[in-house]
């Protein structure tokens, strides 16, 4: 089936003249429908609007245009990404109607480069959560198994591309919600350096960790991707200088030799699920195997991470989220005659989910005068420890890693009424956001039956390398693929 090929084989296919964009897109929707029913990964599926862009493009083909490197390829895009004409509800009640008059950067990007947009994914609302469990639209469930979660906040994203629906989903990391839900489904996750993808059309949840990030099924489709998407912006002022070189980094094969891997101490060894454990054992033989030296590392101010990001992630979501007030932006409740006031907290006490209210009320009391320096201005203080210990650790070694959750995916509602045990699980995951810089999560195996991943964090800007290793290991180490069963 052409719809489950990677994203470079569709492509290479249509430039070839076997098969038509059409075929392609018909066969993703069909399957989105199916997958829908099932997962219910998706919030719309858009499917006059990829029907029509489709013919669009075999018109082009038929003239003897040449398309991009995208071209042909059936993508999905996480429900937080801003899309032209098609409905984009950050999974929320107060933006339900939203239909975005521009598309984000990165997703015009991609379209110039030939993809073809489908569907928008389930998230968890203004991306909150590590389950996909706080959507207003209800849970995504796992690709392996429908009773369990699908890892949040991306989740819908990864099981669509698990589930072979599309090659390419785009989703956005503020604490690993790239990185996390890929692991939970068995496929790769990344999320480059900070301000190497545009923020531009993308919803805000905490601007300064908030970063667009690729699911895919192997790292070949990520770097066509990134070289799409990559390079400046100057609609986003943290978009920085850049000359992306991702697919020139997975074109390089061979063995690790001279590579020097860090394990971070505190994040390999208690807390993890032996199923974890085991994994990452087998990925250090296999890096060994490769020729990689592999080196305990202590990155000392790690286990604060988890502190630090759920006080500076609700400060910086209480500061954006103001916005939605249901008189400029989303979803009025009550009639006219209450007045601004009491409409305005009607509106967002109805269209706001209880993770989001709780996240804006631990964000204003964090940021408030008299608590800023106990709160904000501390997490602030251990956000640059934590900067310092990567920065100490990245003079020894070329990246760092470590499991990119502490076990696979639970039940659906086992966690959910414990909002603490939640967070934690993004122990693994957000410091990366923390420093600002990038990571990549790859498929290490099962724990339980269940898929799980390891983690790679590299330098700033030092992106190239986590998809030239993941490249070297795909050679090796077999993509989930839960749709042949
Ligand atoms: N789970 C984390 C949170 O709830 C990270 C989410 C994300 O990366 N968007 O904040």
């Amino acid at each position: 089936m052409l719809s489950v090929m990677f994203a470079y084989e569709i492509a290479e296919n249509i430039r070839q003249g076997k098969g038509s964009v059409l075929d392609v897109v018909t066969k993703a929707l069909t399957r989105a429908k199916a997958v829908q029913e099932k997962h219910n990964a998706f919030i719309t599926i858009c499917e006059a609007e990829a029907l029509a862009r489709a013919k669009a493009l075999d018109e082009r083909l038929a003239r003897g245009e040449v398309l991009g490197p995208l071209g042909g390829v059936p993508v999905v895009v996480k429900d937080n990404i801003c899309t032209k004409g098609v409905r984009t509800t950050a999974a929320s009640r107060i933006l339900e109607n939203f239909v975005p008059p521009y598309s984000a950067t990165v997703v015009e990007r991609l379209e110039h480069a030939g993809a073809i947009l489908i569907a928008k994914s389930n998230l968890d609302e203004f991306g909150m959560g590590s389950s996909n469990e706080n959507s207003a639209f209800g849970p995504t469930s796992n690709a392996w198994d429908e009773s369990r979660i699908a890892g949040g906040s991306s989740g819908g994203s990864a099981v669509a591309v698990a589930t072979g629906v599309v090659p390419l989903a785009l989703g956005t990391d503020t604490g690993g919600s790239v990185r996390q839900p890929a692991a939970l489904n068995g496929i790769l996750g990344f999320k480059p350096t900070y301000g190497r993808l545009s923020r531009y059309g993308v919803i805000a949840y905490a601007s300064s960790l908030d970063q667009v990030g690729i699911l895919a099924r192997n790292a070949k489709d990520i770097a066509l991707a990134m070289n799409a998407m990559g390079g400046q912006d100057l609609h986003d002022a943290t978009s920085l200088v850049d000359e992306p070189k991702f697919v020139e980094a997975v074109s390089k094969t061979g063995d690790l030799k001279g590579w020097k891997i860090g394990l971070i101490r505190e994040l390999c060894s208690e807390g993890n699920s032996q199923g974890v454990q085991d994994a990452l054992q087998q990925m250090c033989q296999k890096l060994e195997d490769l020729g990689a030296e592999i080196r305990e590392i202590s990155l000392p101010h790690v286990p604060y991470a988890i502190a630090s990001y759920y006080i500076v992630a609700p400060a910086e979501a209480s500061s954006n989220l103001a916005r939605y007030d249901g008189i400029l932006y989303g979803h009025r409740e009550g009639e006219n005659s209450l007045g601004q006031a009491k409409s305005m907290m009607k509106s967002r006490g109805v269209g706001f989910g209880p993770e989001v209210r709780r996240r804006i009320l631990i964000g204003s009391y964090a940021l408030s005068a008299g608590y800023y320096d106990a709160y904000y201005g501390k997490a602030l203080k251990v956000r640059r420890l934590i900067a310092n210990d990567f920065k100490e650790a990245f003079k020894e070694i070329d990246v760092l890693l470590s499991p990119t959750a502490p076990h696979s995916a639970f039940k659906i509602g086992e966690k959910s009424a414990d909002p603490l045990a939640m967070y934690l699980e993004d122990i693994d995951t957000v410091a990366a956001n923390l420093v600002g810089i990038g990571g990549i999560s790859i498929p290490a195996g099962f724990s339980e039956g269940m898929p799980c991943g390891v983690q790679f964090l590299a330098p700033v800007m030092a992106d190239e390398r986590l998809l030239e290793l993941a490249a070297i290991l795909n050679q090796e180490i077999e993509v989930a693929q839960p749709w042949l069963s």
